[in-house]
Formats: C-alpha cells, sequence, structure tokens
C-alpha cells in the first residue's frame, strides 16, 4: 500500500536525520569505551540509505526495512552494522502493510531482538543494544497484555527504552568491543544503546 509505505519512508529518513544529527555524541561514547567509531559507521550507513529513500518509490512497507536491512549491511561496518541490519531484515519478514497495532508492534520487537541475538549471542545485561531494546519490547508486550490504548503502549515504551539506555551506564560490557576494558567499561553510557534509543525514540514520535 503506498500510503503506508510513504509513511514508512518519511520515517526512516527522519531516523536517518537523527543518527546523522549525532554522529559526534555516538563516536565520542564509543571512543570512551570502545574505537570512537560507532556514531561514523551509523551516519556512513544512514547518509547513504537516505539517497537511496530519496531516489526510489515503493509501493510496500517490507521493501523499505529490506533496503535500509540491506543498506546497513553493506555500508555500516563495525560490529553494530551485521546486527542492526539483521534486526532491520527480520522486521521486513514480519511487517504487515494491513495494519499496524499494539501485538504488531510485539512481534515486530521480538523479531527485531531475535535477529540481534542470532548475530551477537548476546543476553540483557551485557551493556549492548539490546539493553535499551528488550526492556522497550517487554513494556511493549505488557501493555498489550493489559489493553492499554496504543498512545499509552508507545510513551510507556519510549520512557523504558531511555532508563534502558541509562542502565547501561552502570553495567559492566561483556559482549562487544568494551568488554576487553572489564570493570572500567562501568561508568560509561553505551554507545549501541544510545543508538537503538535514538532510533526507538524517532519511530515513536513519528508514529504518534
Ligand atoms: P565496533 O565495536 O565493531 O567498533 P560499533 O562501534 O559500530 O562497532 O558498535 C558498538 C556497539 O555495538 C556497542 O556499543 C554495542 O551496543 C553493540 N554491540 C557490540 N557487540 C554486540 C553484541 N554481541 N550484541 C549486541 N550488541 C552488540
Ligand atoms: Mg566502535
Amino acid at each position: 500500500m503506498v500510503k503506508m509505505a510513504n509513511k514508512t519512508k518519511k520515517i526512516l529518513l527522519e531516523t536517518s536525520d537523527v543518527i546523522i544529527e549525532n554522529k559526534e555524541y555516538l563516536t565520542e561514547l564509543d571512543a570512551a569505551i570502545g574505537d570512537g567509531d560507532h556514531g561514523i559507521n551509523l551516519a556512513r550507513g544512514f547518509k547513504k540509505l537516505k539517497e537511496k529513500l530519496e531516489n526510489e518509490t515503493f509501493t510496500e512497507r517490507n521493501e523499505l526495512f529490506k533496503l535500509t536491512a540491506m543498506t546497513l549491511i553493506s555500508n555500516v561496518g563495525g560490529a553494530s552494522g551485521p546486527l542492526y541490519g539483521t534486526a532491520f531484515l527480520n522486521i521486513s519478514k514480519v511487517i504487515s502493510d494491513e495494519r499496524l497495532d499494539l501485538d504488531d508492534l510485539v512481534e515486530i520487537a521480538e523479531e527485531a531482538i531475535a535477529g540481534i541475538q542470532k548475530r551477537g549471542k548476546a543476553e540483557a545485561g551485557e551493556k549492548t543494544m539490546l539493553d535499551t531494546i528488550i526492556p522497550a519490547a517487554e513494556s511493549l508486550k505488557q501493555s498489550r497484555d493489559n489493553n492499554l490504548d496504543l498512545e499509552t503502549a508507545l510513551n510507556n515504551c519510549l520512557e523504558t527504552a531511555a532508563e534502558g539506555m541509562k542502565n547501561t551506564i552502570e553495567m559492566q560490557a561483556t559482549k562487544g568491543r568494551a568488554s576487553y576494558l572489564g570493570e572500567r567499561s562501568i561508568g560509561h553510557q553505551d554507545p549501541g544503546a544510545t543508538s537503538a534509543y535514538l532510533m526507538i525514540k524517532t519511530f515513536i514520535t513519528s508514529y504518534l
């Protein structure tokens, strides 16, 4: 459905802009506990995505997520490129063009997590992007089980994602490059948890 595809395209363009605007910030976070390229990596991928989005027309929502996945996988590099790429690829497999209710959002979030975990083998609490995404998905599930309306559910999800991101400050990294620092990784917010929050925030605020 072209209408849905156009709305999704707009959200993905906004997400690209937000990531590009936060290039320096994400890179600074990565300089503290990694190799200082997270913002550079993601901004490169999302800049490429913007070009492709602007130059093509789409009729279905899943095509857009597939393009996002492929573009991130081939242009981001680092650990985060294939991880985000797989998440978007999994989303493209389940997202329907017909509707996007709370049940669908729960399924999408679970699929994204499954993709990231299949590749990266991390669990909650290891100071990664999953520490934003897993609590956000749990929040959506809880809202669905309590029959909350979509707007309340999305607001709760955003708040939970922000808490998840901030909770990474106190965590010790046990996956990815930051794990080489051992205890010295404590006291810094994880760059991937931060980029995941920025993406979730843009999806939610554009959706509301
Ligand atoms: P690299 O570490 O290769 O330089 P980036 O700097 O682009 O890659 O991304 C680092 C981020 O990737 C980390 O902050 C973390 O959130 C995420 N990450 C690293 N390893 C994993 C993993 N195994 N599972 C989930 N996320 C991970
Ligand atoms: Mg890095």
